[in-house]
This record gives C-alpha cells, structure tokens and sequence, in this order.
C-alpha cells in the first residue's frame, strides 16, 4: 500500500489517465477525491471503485473549486490531470481558442492548486510531513513540437514551467511538484480525435507510427509513474517534466 494514509485529490477523474489514476491510486490504500465535469462519468466510477469519494468539478470554475477546497480534509497528494487538445496550426486558433486552452488547460491547475496549497502546507508544517503534486502536461511542449498542436504545446510547456516554479518554491517546506509529459495513450478523447479525422484509419495509424515502440500507450502503462510521482517513493524527485513517451524522445 503505496500511498496508505494520503488523501489525493484528482481532476477529470471521469474517464481516461484520471479515471485509472484515481483507480490505481486507491487500490494503493489512498483515500481519493475524484472529480470531473460530468456527473454521469462519476457515477460510473463510484459503481466501478465505490471506495473513492466523488464530486463533480469544473476546474474552470473558480467558486467551486474554493467551496470543494474548504470541505475537503488538507491534502497529501494532488493531481492536476483536467486538460483539452485543441488541434491546429496556429492560423486555426482564434483568440477564443487560444483562451479556452489555457483557461482549462494552465489555469485550471493554478485554480485547484492555489485552493488546497494553503491546507497542503499548514499540515507539513504541523507534521513535517511530505506531499506531493502532480500536474499533467504531454510530451507534446517545451519537451517537443508536434503539427497541429499549436494552442496545446504551449500550454503544456506552460504547466511544465508553472510545476518548476512551485516546485522552486516549496522544495524546503516538504512539498514536491512534478509533471508528467505523456505519449499517445489510448483514451476516449483520442478516439475521438481519431474517428473525426478525414481518414480515420489513417489517423490511427499516423498516432501508433509516433512511438517507436509501435504501440499507442494504454492507461495502464501511465499510472505506475502517477502512483510513484504522489507516492514517498520518489521523495528525492521533484521540479522535474517526467516522460512517459514510448521512446518518442529517445
Ligand atoms: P480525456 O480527454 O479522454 O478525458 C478528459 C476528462 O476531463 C473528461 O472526463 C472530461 O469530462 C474532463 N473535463 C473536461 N473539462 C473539464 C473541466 N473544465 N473540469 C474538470 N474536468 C473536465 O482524458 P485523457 O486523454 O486521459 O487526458 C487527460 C489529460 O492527459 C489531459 O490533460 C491531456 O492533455 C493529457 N494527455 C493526454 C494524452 C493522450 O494521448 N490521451 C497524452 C498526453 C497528455
């Protein structure tokens, strides 16, 4: 029981990376908050998981985010995962665009985290404790440019700058921040993007060609390094953009 006795919070639990984040990590004895915009994701992961808490959550939404914030119990762990894929060169993103990527992408982390920061440190100072933040960003930012994803390279590079900010910031009083930088995992958005390509067959093919291991990544294979990065494990680990990425950077 990796995380026994931490109370981990996660966003856009609702399918995808969170939902098996938020699964991987209560099988590892935490108590979880799983939170998501939608209602009916929710209640399928309470019926799959009924040991998680659940409440629904737009990270978008900065009133709900600071009621959510004052009932729940400080923190120990945190992860960050709500995010969207615009897709498109930059002659595809208007402002409204541009904006929404960032309004969900960058500052729906900054608004949950600012919310549990001040509970997160108010218990490490009383316990000497340690705690853990997460932030998800992609393979696709600082780390490497990919087409057509103008809007979310420079979000994701933004959240990989924010995570080395905090992390800067926090690295004495016990708390670690780190970001996870994936490759192509096979989630329902993915497939989504998929099946609205003009070729879908051929988009699905394109995605699996970028892992030089010649797969896409399931879930499965990104939450061993999620439990790990929340978990005292990697308590020497922290301010760092982790890669999770088939061998694309290789
Ligand atoms: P997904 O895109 O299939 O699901 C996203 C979830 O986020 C949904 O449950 C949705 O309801 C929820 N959500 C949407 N807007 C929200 C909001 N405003 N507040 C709270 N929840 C909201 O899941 P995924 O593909 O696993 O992506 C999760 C994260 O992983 C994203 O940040 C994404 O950028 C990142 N990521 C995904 C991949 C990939 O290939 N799938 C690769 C690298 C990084």
């Amino acid at each position: 029981m990796r995380l026994q006795g931490k109370t981990i919070l996660v966003t856009a639990a609702g399918q995808g990376i969170g939902r098996a984040s938020a699964i991987a990590c209560a099988r590892e004895g935490a108590d979880v908050v799983a939170t998501d915009l939608r209602a009916d994701l929710l209640e399928s992961l309470a019926r799959e998981a009924p040991t998680l808490r659940t409440h629904v959550l737009d990270v978008r939404d900065d009133a709900a985010v600071r009621a959510l914030a004052a009932q729940l119990p400080p923190l120990d762990g945190l992860f960050n995962c709500a995010g969207f894929v615009h897709e498109g060169s930059i002659l595809q993103c208007d402002e409204a665009a541009w904006d929404f990527s960032f309004d969900l992408n960058v500052k729906g982390a900054y608004r949950v985290t600012r919310a549990v920061l001040p509970a997160m440190l108010d218990k490490l100072d009383r316990t000497r404790g340690t705690a853990a933040i997460l932030n998800m960003a992609s393979m696709a930012s600082s780390v490497k440019g990919f087409p057509n994803r103008f809007a979310y390279g420079a979000t994701k590079a933004a959240v990989i700058g924010m995570t080395k900010a905090l992390a800067a910031d926090y690295v004495t009083r016990g708390l670690r921040c780190n970001a996870l930088c994936p490759g192509t995992v096979d989630t329902p958005s993915l497939r989504g993007r998929i099946a609205s390509a003009a070729d879908p067959a051929a988009a699905e093919k394109a995605f699996i060609a970028r892992q030089p291991m010649g797969r896409l990544a399931t879930v499965d294979d990104i939450t061993p390094q999620v439990v790990y990065l929340l978990s005292d494990e990697s308590r020497f680990v922290s301010g760092q953009a982790v890669l999770v990425d088939g061998g694309v950077t290789i």
